[in-house]
């Protein structure tokens, strides 16, 4: 307790000389959860995003230790408007002042009891966790759609696995495109690639065969699996440099993986990890 009065003192003395904001020791959220969303969710959303916060701890950068995350039920007509615009769907978004968290959740959601108005908590969720890594990444410097977009979808899908007991890739993330294989390239980009990655399925594709190949590579399925959530994003990578990057973290060139990828059948069953592996190991180091 001493300890911390003590930091938060220096923070203070700081804050008088430089006159900005001190930076806060944690990462926090500021929730706006509509009234539009039953109190079931509002609770699960709670419980899912304490779950978070103890085993993907964000660390507060100077460029973002703060972010509020706007939550409604689709059937309320844009109830912040005036903070976030005509912001929609889900998403990590913004404007050159602040990043935000969108998660309008489709009512059909609930009428049919699916899974997804929960998985995108820890989807958004993860999202924060790679700004925190990589400030090009909050920046918008680098796209990599696969590892971004693959990564995100992969935790949603662990997370589910590991409090509701259902296999979500199998289920929700097995439409795995040819392309997967064959012209994995085209994952780079949003835009090269919107028909060909349904709920990120091929996305989810390669980030699970790239683990398998870190694992021929002896390294521990959790170990791959910090490797390509948390090792790959430290450097910082950009657009232009990420290529070296990812030769230098997994010990691969990119070239050598998308040929790997012929290996496999395009189907996500040939790439499952274990169904036992538990998220707070793959982030304890
Ligand atoms: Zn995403």
């Amino acid at each position: 307790m001493k300890k911390i009065v003590g930091i938060l003192g220096l923070s203070l003395f700081f804050s008088c000389v430089s006159g900005t904001d001190p930076m806060p020791n944690e990462f926090s959220f500021d929730y706006k959860i509509h009234t539009s969303l039953p109190s079931t969710w509002e609770s699960e959303f709670y419980t899912i995003v304490g779950n978070l916060n103890e085993k993907i701890k964000i660390e507060p950068r100077d460029y973002s230790y703060q972010m509020s995350v706007y939550a409604w039920k689709s059937t309320a007509s844009k109830p912040y408007q005036s903070q976030i615009g005509d912001a929609s769907g889900a998403s990590v978004s913004g404007n050159q002042n602040e990043r935000y968290m969108v998660l309008e959740i489709p009512a059909s959601e609930f009428d049919f009891a699916q899974l997804h108005r929960y998985s995108v908590i820890p989807h958004e969720y993860f999202h924060v966790y790679q700004m925190s890594l990589s400030k090009n990444f909050y920046d918008g410097n680098i796209e990599l759609k696969w590892i971004s977009e693959g990564g995100a979808a992969t935790i949603e899908s662990m997370y589910i696995q590991q409090y509701y007991g259902v296999n979500y890739i199998k289920d929700a993330q097995n439409q795995v495109n040819i392309a997967a294989i064959n012209n994995p390239k085209i994952f780079e980009k949003y835009n090269d690639s919107q028909n060909e990655d349904p709920n990120y399925s091929s996305s989810v594709f390669m980030v699970l065969a790239l683990a398998k190949e870190l694992q021929k590579l002896n390294h521990t399925e959790e170990d791959a699996f910090k490797m390509i959530f948390k090792d790959f994003w430290l450097p910082n990578p950009t657009n232009g440099n990420w290529k070296n990057n990812f030769e230098e973290v997994f010990g691969i060139s990119v070239e050598n993986f998308y040929q790997s990828l012929s290996n496999y059948s395009s189907d996500i069953n040939s790439v499952l990890p274990s169904e036992t592996i538990l998220i707070e190991d793959i982030f304890t180091n």
